[in-house]
């Protein structure tokens, strides 16, 4: 089940995660351009949140572009799932980019992201240093998504794991 708040934030947490992970994904991403293991890694992620958490927790929409997995209104908690097997900046930071839409809608709230393959929880709250840091986070995302060339390759050792990695190397 999906509550619509119906305000539509500028940017997805998809989109704020692949700032971090890399500049060029993010481009083709945002130019609608996916690739067949993306959407398996989606599905792959739900699967584990929703083996995990089943229907205990309810998704939320934020207009069409944001999808928190979960958020328990009585504790102010949202809740993200990941599938990875190592905390990651980009995970921290999608979060915190979906405490600070909320805060612009007047909810304030703290965030805990679980990672089930490694059994741990990472428990996150926004600072107002954050909130400057995202708001030049979301400036940077908006630089690079002007561009009309895709920004260059990273390093093809770390690409291997990418959806892109045909597209970018062949
Ligand atoms: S294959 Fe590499 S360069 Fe291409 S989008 Fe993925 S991480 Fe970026």
């Amino acid at each position: 089940m999906i509550n619509k708040i119906g305000v539509l934030p500028k940017f997805t947490g998809t989109q704020i995660n692949y700032y971090f992970v890399c500049h060029r994904k993010l481009w083709l991403f945002s130019k609608g351009i996916r690739m067949e293991q993306e959407s398996d890694t989606v599905f792959q992620g739900k699967l584990v949140g929703e083996q995990s958490y089943g229907r205990r927790r309810k998704e939320i929409a934020i207009g069409d572009n944001i999808v928190i997995d979960g958020f328990d209104a009585a504790k102010g908690v949202i809740y993200e799932v990941k599938k990875s097997r190592a905390v990651e900046k980009a995970h921290i930071w999608q979060t915190k980019y979906y405490l600070y839409i909320l805060k612009q809608l007047g909810v304030e709230a703290t965030a805990e992201i679980d990672y089930p393959l490694i059994r741990r929880t990472e428990k996150l709250r926004l600072s107002e240093e954050d909130e400057l840091e995202i708001e030049k986070l979301t400036e940077a995302v908006q630089d690079i998504l002007q561009s009309y060339k895709p920004p260059g390759l990273k390093n093809k050792t770390f690409c291997r794991k990418c959806a892109y990695y045909e597209f970018c190397w062949q």
